[in-house]
């Protein structure tokens, strides 16, 4: 059976590299992105994944992408919760824009997608709901508060509609990221990536998208029907939980 699934943030980074896994384990995907037109073409281009663009922090654009998706592809089985932002600060002068804004983006984006999916998975009794969290969300980082808090929150999120989602047929589960060599990572300064984050990862190394990818993919299948609730981490043995 051909699932039809939506990744958010889907155009570039991790997201890209879900889209294509999930494209290649036989799903019809849609990918999503925020603004950056020139880089969604370019996947389209790559891929042959369509892209669709609005901000998830807007919950009536959600409402009205998801009916376009499902007018196009049909109605939605998967939703991995990936697009994501970060806007560091120390706590002492972290502004409320950048406290908002990541709020908005990584936590209210997240209800507002599977809020506007989750009904007709209820009705039609499956389906798979995916959102990355961090490894920031479970150990804390330092100029991370607002960031933090909304990863951590994706897995209490999680947890609790794990139990409403179970009798439904849906599972939902969270992949918690360490650190992975997207463009997200190039903010970081050289010297702060070799002399302090680097020599945390056991494994010696970033992580590649296609290894977060390949933990969707199986959370995403139908094999995966008795695993909800649970939370991967995929960050090279830096943080074990
Ligand atoms: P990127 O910055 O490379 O890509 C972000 C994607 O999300 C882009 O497609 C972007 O669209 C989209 N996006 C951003 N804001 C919005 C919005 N408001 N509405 C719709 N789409 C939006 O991110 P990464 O691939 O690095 O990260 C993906 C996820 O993984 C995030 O949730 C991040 O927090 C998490 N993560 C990343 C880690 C890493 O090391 N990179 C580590 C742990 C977790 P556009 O191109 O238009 O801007």
């Amino acid at each position: 059976m051909t699932r039809t699934a939506i990744v958010t943030g889907g155009s570039r980074g991790i997201g890209a590299a879900i889209a294509q896994a999930l494209k290649e384990q036989g799903c019809q995907v849609a990918a999503t992105y925020a603004g950056n037109d020139e880089k969604a073409r370019a996947f389209t281009d790559e891929t042959g994944i369509k892209t669709y663009k609005w901000n998830v922090a807007d919950y009536d654009a959600c409402k009205e992408g998801v009916a376009q998706i499902e007018a196009d592809l049909g109605p939605v089985d998967i939703l991995v919760n990936n697009a994501g932002i970060t806007r560091d600060a120390p706590f002492h002068k972290m502004t409320p824009q950048q406290w908002h804004e990541c709020i908005d983006t990584n936590l209210n984006g997240v209800f507002n997608m599977t809020h506007n999916v989750w009904g007709g998975m209820r009705e039609r009794k499956f389906g798979r709901i995916v959102t990355i969290s961090s490894i920031n969300g479970q150990k804390g980082q330092f100029a991370q508060a607002n960031y933090a808090a909304t990863k951590a929150g994706d897995i209490g999120f999680t947890k609790a509609l794990a139990q409403e989602g179970a009798r439904a047929g849906i599972t939902v589960n969270v992949v918690a990221p360490g650190y992975i060599n997207t463009e997200m990572m190039s903010t970081i300064p050289e010297k702060v990536m070799n002399e302090v984050i680097l020599p945390q990862i056991p494994v010696g190394r970033l992580g590649d998208a296609s290894e977060i990818a390949r933990a969707v993919a199986f959370l995403t299948s139908d094999d995966a029907g008795f695993v909800t609730g649970s939370t991967i981490s995929a960050n090279g043995g830096q943080y074990m939980t």
